[in-house]
């Protein structure tokens, strides 16, 4: 169910959100990772950026990208 998996996304967004510290950003691929992952799990960097600003940021991002994205589907 797309409102489900919406949901999950924005309550996981919220999350992050809510607590920076505790994740960080992929380089190669801007995913967000747990801060105690090493290699990242889709790219296999190893290159993170781990300031909450920009891990708010990517957050943000995410959930609101995925918004846009099911928009779109309902407006074709
Ligand atoms: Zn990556």
């Amino acid at each position: 169910m797309p409102d489900t998996a919406q949901q999950d996304r924005l309550a996981k967004a919220r999350e992050i959100a809510n607590n920076p510290v505790a994740y960080k950003v992929c380089e190669g691929c801007d995913s967000i990772v747990t801060a105690e992952v090493v290699i990242c799990p889709n790219c296999h960097g190893y290159r993170f950026d781990a300031d909450p600003t920009r891990v708010v940021d990517q957050a943000v991002e995410l959930g609101t990208r995925e918004q846009r994205s099911v928009t779109a589907e309902d407006l074709s």
